[in-house]
């Protein structure tokens, strides 16, 4: 495998074979390496991106000090196969910032409310990456739902010649699903943090087939035994599956999708709601 650290090095990439890309801001688990490998399974060139990128993140978040290492991700991603890590740096995916895209529809509400900016840096890189790179497929984690939606939205709206390829999400053994950010719990938190799936599967239980009154009775009965274990519940929905609005499963196909808080960290997880 070999680490790229320019658009020049990428621009050498052998044209006639099929590229596949999996976008990422590293710290490797289980739920990236099923990306890269779905990759590799179908196409001859497998690039992984791995940039932290600023502008998705607000002033008070955690740019800073989200985990980095660079050495353990390279080993990671060589051992599945991936034939490019592309890292560049800050300066070489920003020389300036005079243009960004600002998504609308599925962006609008959950995290694009409370986070401020964050889609529009999401759908910029992103969409810079997609023009940089030019993979025949680009693939994404249904971890992020909404990002999965707002990039699906982008790539429509703007005809984006690229094929977008989502999987599911990789959890642990607990049902908590996989995310670099895990690492800022406390032991306890952890053990705590798998109610949280315990819950999605009771709203998703409970909604299966119903119409909006049953809905909101399973949302409240499960933000209120949250609240009790000590989480905060930022929100705690059943949307449509591709505008990303509250919905029920009587009405469209849903995702229950949440954003909970465990004392400093904040948990994003969503589940399918089988009929
Ligand atoms: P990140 O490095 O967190 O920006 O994630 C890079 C890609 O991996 C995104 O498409 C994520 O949705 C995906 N991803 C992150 N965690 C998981 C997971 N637990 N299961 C599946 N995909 C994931």
């Amino acid at each position: 495998m070999r680490i790229l650290r320019s658009i020049a090095e990428i621009n050498e990439l052998d044209r006639n074979k099929s590229i596949g890309l999996v976008p990422t801001m590293g710290f490797f688990h289980e739920g990236h390496l099923q990306l890269m490998r779905a990759a590799r399974k179908s196409n001859d060139t497998v690039v992984v991106s791995l940039f932290v990128n600023p502008t998705q993140f607000g002033p008070k978040e955690d740019f800073g000090s989200y985990p980095r290492d660079e050495a353990r991700d390279a080993n990671m991603a060589g051992s599945v196969g991936v034939d490019f890590l592309f890292v560049p740096s800050v300066a070489e995916i920003y020389p300036r910032t005079t243009t960004a895209i600002v998504p609308s529809g599925a962006a609008l509400r959950w995290e694009g409310e409370r986070r401020p900016g964050h889609f529009e840096g999401v759908a910029t890189v992103v969409c810079k990456l997609f023009n940089i790179v030019k993979p025949d497929v680009a693939y994404f984690g249904l971890k992020d739902f909404q990002q999965c939606a707002v990039i699906r939205q982008m790539v429509e709206d703007l005809n984006i010649p690229v094929v977008l390829q989502f999987e599911d999400t990789v959890r642990e053994p607990d049902g908590l699903a996989m995310s670099s950010r895990n690492v800022y719990l406390s032991g306890i938190e952890r053990s705590t943090a798998s109610h949280l799936y315990a819950e999605l599967n009771k709203v998703a239980l409970e909604s299966a087939g119903k119409g909006r009154n049953e809905v909101e009775r399973a949302i409240s009965n499960s933000t209120a035994a949250l609240t009790e274990l000590g989480f905060q519940v930022d929100y705690l929905e059943v949307v449509d599956r591709l505008t990303l609005e509250p919905s029920s499963p009587k009405a469209s196909s849903c995702h229950v999708i949440a954003a909970v808080w465990l004392g400093k960290t904040r948990l994003i997880d969503n589940l399918q709601i089988h009929d």
